[in-house]
C-alpha cells in the first residue's frame, strides 16, 4: 500500500502532496521484470499519476498518461482510478542503460528526447480531457512539472525518485508535489523555492522515511497543516470480461480458425502480464453466449 498525503503549507498558500509509492513500484518490477533504468522511469511515472489520480473527484474517474520518446524504452502507460488503483507498462521493460556520470539511473536516455507526453483525464463527461505535451527532458519529474502548470495554471515543483537496489529490487520511492495556490504572498513563494532547492534526493529520503516523515522533514517549519491521508496500490483493471471483448473483435469463424492454428488463443494484458487463455470448449461458450459471433461485432 502507498501512502499519500495532501497537506498545505504558509497559512494554505501552498499545496504539498506527499507520496511513499515504494510498493507501487516494486509490484511494478515484479509483474513486469523490470531492468532498473525502467523501474526508475516507469516507478517515477507510476508515483505522479498516483497523485493526479488522487486528486480526481468522481467515482467512475481516471487518468491515463502516455509517455514516447525516441529512447530504447519505447512508450511508458500509466492509469490510475479516483480510489487509487495505479497501473502501467513499458514497452521494453528490460533495457538498461549505464548509469549518469553523477551516479543516478539514466532515464532521460532511456526515455529520449524529443518526445510526447499526453494526459488523458477521463471525468464521465462527454469527452475527455486531453493535454499534449512535447517532453522537457524524458526525466519525468521535469515532464509533469510542465503539465501541472499547464494544466492548472500554477507555478508547482513535482520530484520524483526511485532507488533500485543491486539485486534489482526497489529500495524506495516516492514523490513530493508543491503546488504554489492564487493569492500567495511574494515571500510565501521565496520560502517555498527555498524548500524545494533542497528536494534533490527524495529517492533515499523514501527508503529510510514514512510519508509523514517525510513531509515533516521538509516542511514541518512551514506552518504545515495536514489535510487528508489517502493510500493507492498497483491494480489492474483486467478481467475476464475485458479480455472477452478483446475476442469479440475477432468473428467466430476466425476465431476457430486461429485456434486451430495454435491450439489455444492467449488474450494478455499489457498493464500487468496477464494471459487469459481460451481453449476449444472456452469458445464455444462464448459463442452460445454471442460474445463471437458469424460477423464481427461493429
Ligand atoms: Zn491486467
Amino acid at each position: 500500500m502507498a501512502e499519500i498525503i495532501k497537506a498545505v503549507i504558509l497559512n494554505g498558500a501552498v499545496g504539498v502532496t506527499v507520496i511513499k509509492s515504494t510498493d507501487i513500484v516494486s509490484k511494478a518490477v515484479k509483474l513486469h521484470g523490470l531492468s532498473n533504468t525502467a523501474a526508475a522511469a516507469l516507478g517515477r511515472m507510476l508515483t505522479a499519476t498516483a497523485v493526479i489520480g488522487c486528486n480526481l473527484k468522481g467515482k467512475n474517474d481516471s487518468v491515463t498518461v502516455n509517455i514516447r520518446g525516441e529512447g530504447p524504452l519505447g512508450a511508458l502507460v500509466t492509469a490510475c482510478d479516483s480510489k487509487g488503483n495505479v497501473r502501467g507498462y513499458v514497452e521494453n521493460p528490460q533495457v538498461e542503460l549505464p548509469l549518469k556520470p553523477n551516479g543516478k539511473l539514466d532515464v532521460s536516455g532511456g526515455v529520449g528526447i524529443p518526445g510526447r507526453m499526453s494526459v488523458v483525464k477521463d471525468l464521465g463527461l462527454k469527452d475527455p480531457f486531453v493535454a499534449q505535451l512535447p517532453l522537457v527532458s524524458g526525466e519525468i519529474a521535469e515532464d509533469f512539472t510542465q503539465y501541472f502548470y499547464q494544466s492548472e495554471q500554477q507555478a508547482c515543483a513535482v520530484a520524483l525518485g526511485v532507488m533500485m537496489g543491486s539485486n534489482g529490487k526497489c529500495l524506495g520511492a516516492g514523490g513530493i508535489v508543491v503546488q504554489i495556490l492564487p493569492f500567495c504572498r511574494e515571500e510565501d513563494i521565496k520560502t517555498t523555492e527555498e524548500i524545494v532547492s533542497r528536494l534533490t534526493q527524495v529517492s533515499s529520503d523514501f527508503k529510510t522515511h514514512t510519508a509523514e516523515e517525510v513531509l515533516l522533514q521538509y516542511f514541518g517549519e512551514a506552518q504545515l497543516e495536514i489535510l487528508e491521508h489517502k493510500e493507492a496500490r498497483f491494480k489492474c483493471k483486467c478481467s475476464k470480461r475485458v479480455a472477452d471483448r478483446v475476442l469479440s473483435t475477432l468473428s467466430a469463424s476466425e476465431a476457430y480458425e486461429l485456434l486451430e492454428e495454435r491450439g489455444s488463443i492467449e488474450v494478455g494484458c499489457q498493464f500487468c502480464g496477464k494471459q487469459y487463455v481460451y481453449d476449444k470448449p472456452a469458445l464455444d461458450r462464448l459463442k452460445e453466449k454471442g460474445v463471437i459471433r458469424e460477423k464481427k461485432a461493429e
